[in-house]
């Protein structure tokens, strides 16, 4: 029998209705690509999209139309974030951050028909713009383009003056949940980026997870920072979340700088934010070297992307601020899983092994864990295996990709190892390229620089496998000590001694000033790998225990 319920398709026409009806007096306080303060409402917010909307169909782009990105966490990106979509368009965010190759390769791979770019990234932009051969205008944002504007290859115009050619309104009609709303590569850490296209439907599910109060838990009342890029993963979907919830929300312009971002939180008052550990790290440094002890009314951070430091969680509790890991990927639309506690867990040991966990699998996706084989494992949060994940808001393909090497039964091959326990919680070991194989048994990468991380003089710390003759590999780390502290190699490894398995503890030390990371804050291994490879071995072997280590290659 069929259903008696209607069919009203899901997705952002619908929620820019919602957001600009019910909850169109929340604000959106961001910060211009000239770095003015900027306040309006929902309200407006939906009329200016509107505008966008109605410019680009007056000029003749039609539903499905691509419009590329290139630009920071500002109102004029999530005006384009709402307008392009919510009328059938289709929105494409490009990492500002990436090399121009990089840049050039994902827009032309995604068609990009109209580019909207923040100003400063024109002159950037100029350089790959000939590689696009569908592109007919350039839109852009602020105040710095006149002087490289005559190098792009096709008409560009200001984004006031776009808007000002639109009306202020259109209907926004319903569109095919399943049509594709936006398109994000992945950061290429592992090999080249590629495209997921989020439809209607799975940018609409997952904002509602978002909300649940098992997730980040979104409301009215609340005010919300989302301390990431509008290019990476929708802004983990956050500013979606915010529209349904109707939450203030802060946008922090181009400029995740730690002064930036504390002066934000002083002058805004948001209740909740969201970033990866390295931004909230610096936060801390910057708070500590400024001798604050508060961050205004700040009382949750969902962090996530990369592994949290448990001690990072224990300093943001000191300062009454409850950090909760989550986990996620492009793939998976951002936070899949989040460690929230639940009300069963009683002892202190089980309250750090939950906050410690990459996070509990939130409704509607489901996980399991695969050996290499393809065998499914128990998940009683021993086995280590691939974590496998499916949902409505994870990716079927990839734009373009042909082989379906990345689905084992339909469920998409996260390329994360680790576990999954009886109540849902994963735990990752490691990342399957960044794995250790060492005489057959894996070293689980994350755990280890957890450990050499728990040193008070270690600041942060990278463990890479290298190659070895007996072995086939080690692991060697690559630590950055906190300022004038001086801890040697064999130091670190007594620090290791009754905390992990013996032959974990690296023979392979290097100490630098700076960890490489990708644009959006992660380990960048695969550039550590490049690095250290031309320079191993930089070793301490086992029988030169008293011996320093050498100074390691550059990692800037
Ligand atoms: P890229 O694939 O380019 O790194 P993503 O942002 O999609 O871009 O990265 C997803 C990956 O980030 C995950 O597969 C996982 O390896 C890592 N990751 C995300 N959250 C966490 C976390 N809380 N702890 C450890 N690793 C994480």
């Amino acid at each position: 029998m069929k259903s008696t319920m209607q069919a009203n398709q899901l997705g952002l026409a619908l929620l820019l209705r919602h957001a600009c009806r019910v909850n169109g007096r929340s604000r959106i306080v961001s910060v211009t690509a000239d770095g003015l303060r900027v306040e309006q409402t929902f309200a407006e917010l939906a009329q200016r999209a509107g505008r966008l909307a109605h410019a680009l169909e007056e000029r003749g782009f039609p539903a499905g139309t691509v419009v590329g990105t290139l630009a920071g966490a500002s109102r004029e990106h999530l005006e384009a974030y709402l307008g392009v979509p919510a009328s059938g368009r289709i929105l494409h965010t490009i990492n500002v951050r990436l090399h121009a190759d990089q840049q050039a390769y994902i827009a032309e791979h995604a068609n990009d028909e109209v580019v909207i770019l923040d100003s400063q990234n024109l002159e950037g932009f100029a350089s790959f713009a000939h590689r696009l051969p569908k592109l007919r205008l350039v839109v852009t944002v602020g105040s710095r383009a006149a002087s490289v504007a005559p190098q792009v290859p096709c008409e560009t115009i200001d984004y006031e003056m776009l808007l000002a050619e639109g009306a202020p309104r259109i209907d926004w009609p319903d569109i095919d949940e399943n049509e594709a709303a936006i398109i994000c590569f992945t950061g290429g850490t592992t090999g080249l980026p590629k495209g997921v296209a989020y439809s209607h439907r799975s940018i609409w599910l997952q904002a509602m997870s978002i909300c649940t109060a098992n997730s980040v838990g979104l409301s009215s009342n609340d005010c919300l920072l989302p301390a990431v890029p509008l290019y990476h993963v929708n802004g983990w979907g956050l500013p979606f979340a915010a529209l349904m919830a109707g939450c203030d929300l802060i946008l922090p312009g181009a400029s995740m700088h730690p002064s930036a971002l504390i002066a934000l939180i002083e002058a805004e008052s948001p209740t909740i934010a969201a970033g990866v550990p390295t931004i909230w790290s610096d936060v801390l440094s910057e708070m500590r070297a400024r001798g604050l002890s508060r961050l205004g009314r700040l009382k949750s951070v969902s962090c996530g992307g990369a592994q949290v430091p448990h001690r990072l969680i224990d300093d943001y509790a000191a300062l009454g601020i409850g950090m909760v890991q989550a986990w996620g990927m492009t793939e998976t639309s951002s936070m899949s899983a989040i460690a929230q506690t639940p009300a069963w867990v009683s002892s202190a040991d089980d309250r750090h092994r939950c906050a410690s966990a990459q996070g509990r699998v939130v409704c509607g996706l489901e996980v399991r864990v695969s050996d290499l084989d393809g065998a499914t494992l128990p998940t009683d949060g021993v086995a280590v295996g691939e974590i496998q994940i499916r949902g409505p808001w994870v990716t079927q393909s990839y734009l373009d990709v042909e082989d379906q090497n990345h689905l084992q039964d339909g469920w998409l091959r996260t390329g994360d190892l680790g576990t999954v326990d009886s109540d849902g919680f994963i735990r990752l070991t490691d990342r399957l390229k960044d794995a250790i194989k060492s005489g057959g048994e894996w070293i689980p990468s994350l755990a280890l620089e957890s450990a050499i991380r728990s040193h008070p003089s270690v600041l942060d710390v990278a463990v890479i496998a290298v190659p070895d003759e007996r072995w086939q590999e080690r692991p060697a780390a690559i630590v950055v000590l906190k300022p004038d502290e001086t801890a040697s190699a064999p130091a670190l490894r007594a620090h290791l001694l009754g905390k992990v398995a013996k032959w974990w503890i690296p023979e392979h030390w290097a100490f630098t000033d700076a960890i490489p990371r990708t644009s959006v804050g992660k380990i960048d291994k695969k550039r550590i790998r490049e690095i250290a490879g031309a320079s191993i071995p930089w070793t301490l072997t086992a029988n030169q225990e008293g011996a320093s280590t050498s100074a390691a290659p550059s990692m800037r």
